[in-house]
């Protein structure tokens, strides 16, 4: 097989998933499921019939395709993705740089279609032995799954039960904190580049939601785009840290 042509091998990885997919949708008799629902920080999809029979899968998310803007972003370039759905990705990443397939590398693709969707979750698929793949609408996008082995009933129970405990971010600097904050790429502790935050934080009292903040060229970024969405998304690179780190970064930042 020669792998160094990205059409050819595209081509070939959704000629095998296609037979792939209709073998996988015979077995699980996926049509006669009504309802779906999926659960990113489970990492689980549930299919579930209008006459109570259910069935789960645990996945990897591929990716989104946005039909207003035409863009395509891996998962693993999308920060607000929880990194444990996104795993295996890694492999398609490697495989890409190894033989120069920049579809594979780049996180974010302007003038994509709903095709290339299909083929990069192909390759994804292939790459990392997935069992099925899957597409959802989800506002102005689609969203693209691949399925790495059937779950049962308890083991998704198990995995709920996880999602369930309490939270925590482990940080290098202050150890295990359980308030968690969000920070656009350019904002460390010794950035002067501004700083604007989704709610007014303060130390002493409990914030209802996580913290989040972002620096000047975020925010004009985030006005441009008329809010936020996937590419002023993609331009703050937004990173997890801990509640701790959060106040030194806005000491250092604030004007
Ligand atoms: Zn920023
Ligand atoms: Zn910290």
């Amino acid at each position: 097989m020669s792998i160094d042509d990205f059409e050819a091998y595209k081509d070939q990885c959704l000629e095998e998933i296609s037979s792939l997919q209709k073998a996988f949708i015979e077995l699980y008799d996926l049509n006669s499921y009504e309802n779906w629902f999926y659960d990113h920080d489970v990492g689980a999809f549930h299919f579930y019939s209008d006459d109570d029979r259910n069935l789960y899968f645990k996945y990897i998310d591929v990716g989104s395709f946005s039909s207003r803007r035409n863009t395509w972003m891996w998962s693993w370039f999308n920060k607000t993705t929880p990194r444990h759905v996104t795993k295996g990705l890694e492999k398609v990443r490697a495989f890409g740089n190894a033989h120069g397939f920049l579809p594979l590398t780049e996180g974010f693709h302007e003038q994509s279609d709903e095709y290339m969707g299909w083929a990069l979750t192909a390759i994804a698929a292939t790459l990392v032995s997935g069992i099925g793949v899957y597409r959802i609408p989800h506002e102005h996008q689609y969203i693209y799954f691949i399925f790495t082995n059937e779950l049962t009933q308890e083991e998704h129970e198990a995995l709920v039960e996880q999602k369930n405990q309490p939270r925590h971010v482990e940080c290098d600097s202050h150890g295990t904190r359980t308030r968690v904050a969000f920070v656009c790429q350019h904002l460390g502790k010794d950035t002067k580049v501004g700083f604007y935050e989704s709610f007014e934080s303060d130390p002493d009292i409990e914030p209802e939601d996580d913290y989040q903040a972002w620096c000047d060229a975020c925010e004009l970024e985030r006005q441009k785009e008329g809010g936020w969405n996937e590419k002023s998304e993609a331009f703050a690179q937004i990173c997890i840290v801990c509640d701790e780190c959060f106040f030194e970064i806005k000491r250092s930042n604030s004007r």
